[in-house]
């Protein structure tokens, strides 16, 4: 099975979104609040997922994402850029290569992190 073609189908299947109608204009990396701890910016994740590279599976980005629905709100393609997150997240777990417990592992600063980060955390590791 090709891997390059199942992840941006698996990522429409699981989001609903459509990627393809991304043209990198950046206003989601640029509205996010969570950019310094990613390893890839929002529209770096949208512009792997459109060429199905499996690097956006190893990325922590998807995993850092509050879910604070920012980036949804300002794209001007009406992608739902959070939603599409949350997909890279099923499907990193779907293929055993998701990032929880690496994450968890290195937060420190549980103190400093904001509410919303948290709330979303618990979803995503009791979701
Ligand atoms: S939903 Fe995630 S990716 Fe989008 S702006 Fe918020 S933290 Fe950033
Ligand atoms: S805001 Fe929308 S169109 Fe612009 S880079 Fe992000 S996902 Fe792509």
């Amino acid at each position: 099975m090709n891997s390059v073609k199942e992840i941006a189908k698996e990522v429409k299947l699981i989001s609903g979104q459509n990627v393809f109608a991304c043209y990198q204009c950046g206003r989601c990396s640029s509205a996010c609040p969570m950019t310094e701890e990613m390893d890839l910016l929002p529209n770096q994740i949208i512009r792997l997922v459109q060429m199905s590279d499996d690097a956006v599976l190893s990325s922590v980005t998807p995993w850092i994402c509050a879910s604070c629905l920012d980036c949804t709100i300002r794209c001007p393609r009406g992608i739902d850029v959070a939603k599409v997150m949350e997909a890279i997240r099923q499907l990193s777990i779907r293929r055993g290569i998701e990032k929880r417990e690496e994450l968890v592992r290195n937060f420190k600063e549980m103190d400093e992190l904001p509410q919303i980060l948290l709330v979303s955390a618990f979803r995503k590791y009791t979701g």
